[in-house]
C-alpha cells in the first residue's frame, strides 16, 4: 500500500494510487488482429522495421525501448501499444510503468511532486496538440506560416512523436517546483530514462531544450546516454 503511483494532471488530491490498468485491457488501436499480433510478435513488433537503427549488440528484447522515433523516422504506420492508464487519465505504455513509479518514487522521496502532464497520444491527439500551439501562436500576434514554424520547435508533427510510441512523458511538479527537473536530469537515467531533448542538441533532435520530456530506453542506455552526453540520435548511430 505505499508503492508510489504515478499522478497524472488533474489528479484531484495528493493521495498516492497505483496506476489502474484498464479492466477491460484497453488496446489503443483501431484492429482486432492486435491480440493476436503481439501474442506473435512480443515485444518485436516495434522493430520490424529495418531502417531503424538500433545498437548493434541489442537483442530483441530490448529493441522496443530503442525505437527511435523523429522527424526522419516517423512511426510504423501499423504501431501497436498496450498502454496503462495513470490516475488523472494520462496513459503511457504498460512495460514502463514500473520504472516510471520507481522514477516517481524516488523523486518524492527528494521532495518533489512529479506528475505526468502528458504521457501517450494517438496520432489525433497530437494533430491536437500541433494545432494547439500553433492557435496558440496566431494568438500571439504570428503569421500562419511563422506560428507554423515555431510550433514545430516544440510539438513534432503526427506520426513522428515520441509521446505517439507511449515511451514518453512529460513530467512537471504539482508546486511548480522546477528543481524537479534539475533532479531528473541527474537521476532519470537510474530508473531507465533520459532527457530526450537537451539543451544545445536541437540541431540532432530536431526539437527545442525540453527539460520535462523524458523517455524510456531501459536503465543500461540510459546510463550511457547520460554519461556520454549523447542524445538518442547519437547513441543510434543516426545522426
Ligand atoms: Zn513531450
Amino acid at each position: 500500500m505505499n508503492r508510489s503511483g504515478i499522478r497524472a494532471r488533474g489528479a484531484a488530491s495528493r493521495t498516492i494510487f497505483p496506476p489502474r490498468r484498464n479492466p477491460k485491457g484497453r488496446w489503443l488501436v483501431a484492429a482486432l488482429i492486435a491480440g493476436a499480433l503481439l501474442c506473435a510478435g512480443g515485444l518485436g513488433l516495434l522493430s520490424t522495421a529495418t531502417d531503424r537503427p538500433v545498437a548493434a549488440d541489442r537483442t530483441d528484447s530490448e529493441a522496443w525501448q530503442l525505437v527511435l522515433v523523429n522527424a526522419t523516422h516517423p512511426l510504423p504506420e501499423d504501431h501497436l501499444v498496450e498502454t496503462v492508464e495513470l490516475d488523472g487519465g494520462e496513459s503511457v505504455d504498460a512495460r514502463i510503468e514500473e520504472p516510471l513509479s520507481e522514477l516517481f518514487r524516488a523523486a518524492e522521496q527528494a521532495g518533489y511532486h512529479p506528475f505526468v502532464r502528458s504521457g501517450y497520444r494517438t496520432r489525433a491527439e497530437q494533430e491536437r496538440v500541433l494545432a494547439e500551439r500553433i492557435a496558440y501562436y496566431e494568438d500571439q500576434g504570428l503569421g500562419e506560416q511563422a506560428a507554423q514554424q515555431e510550433a514545430s520547435r516544440w510539438v513534432a508533427q503526427p506520426g513522428t512523436s515520441e509521446h505517439e510510441l507511449g515511451l514518453a512523458v512529460d513530467i512537471n511538479d504539482e508546486d511548480g517546483d522546477e528543481e524537479l527537473y534539475a533532479w531528473l536530469d541527474v537521476h532519470a537515467h537510474e530508473y531507465g530514462f533520459i532527457k530526450r531533448y537537451p539543451e544545445d542538441a536541437s540541431q540532432i533532435t530536431g526539437i527545442s531544450h525540453e527539460p520535462w520530456h523524458y523517455r524510456y530506453v531501459g536503465t543500461e542506455a540510459a546510463r550511457d546516454i547520460y554519461l556520454g552526453d549523447l542524445t538518442l540520435e547519437e547513441y543510434l548511430g543516426a545522426v
